[in-house]
């Protein structure tokens, strides 16, 4: 998909009139990673890792989030969890500690489809419909105050939408005189 119209998804030669888009790409790594001679990828060319989340074959470097060939990679809970784990992992290879064994944590998941209806999947537990719908929302709040003021949480939750500061580098050009 090259480019999405109000009414229409325009693909490469060729347009379909369509108000509803059902996106199914699978998603592969950067093909960068295979590139590198001595690093080994898997089929979805993410880098194969060790026991330590390092790159297999290299105790120099570690590799974590969609790169790294983890069991629930692909996922930004995955990136964030990997990047405790290679972090405290490179504390302790400075300070001569035994390295810490990785391990996979289950992300949740929760995935609205259109407005009010949800499906979240948290361990064993499948919601579907407005309580998952309920679910995703705590969590975008959840997350939404890690990272902005309260006041600015509040504001992109109730209006379901980013805030972008624009500065000057990406504010757009001013018309020409
Ligand atoms: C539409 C969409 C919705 C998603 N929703 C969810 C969700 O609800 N929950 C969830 O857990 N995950 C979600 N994900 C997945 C999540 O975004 C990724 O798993 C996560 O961002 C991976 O983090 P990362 O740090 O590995 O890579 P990225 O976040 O992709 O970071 C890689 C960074 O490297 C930079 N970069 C790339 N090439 C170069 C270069 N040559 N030089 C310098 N910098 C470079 C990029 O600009 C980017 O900033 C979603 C993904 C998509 C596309």
């Amino acid at each position: 998909m090259v480019r999405e119209e109000l009414q229409e998804v325009v693909l490469k030669g060729m347009a379909i009139k369509t108000e509803t888009v059902i996106w199914t790409a699978g998603v592969r790594a950067h093909k960068f990673y295979g590139s590198i001679p001595g690093i080994e990828t898997d089929k979805r060319g993410r880098v194969s890792v060790d026991d330590f989340l390092r790159v297999k074959g290299d105790d120099r470097l570690f590799i974590i989030g969609d790169g790294a060939g983890t069991m629930y990679s692909g996922m930004a809970q995955t990136a964030i969890h990997d990047g405790k784990a290679a972090a405290e992992n490179i504390i302790r290879s400075i300070n001569g500690v035994a390295l810490k064994i990785y391990r996979p944590k289950q992300p949740y998941y929760a995935l609205p489809v259109g407005q009010r209806w949800a499906a979240a999947i948290v361990g064993a537990l499948h919601i579907y419909g407005y309580a998952g719908w309920i679910l995703r929302r705590v969590a975008d709040m959840r997350y939404f105050l890690t990272i902005l003021p309260l006041i600015k949480a509040i504001r992109v939750f109730q209006e379901g939408k980013s805030i972008c500061e624009v500065c000057d580098m990406c504010a757009p050009d001013p018309p020409p005189e």
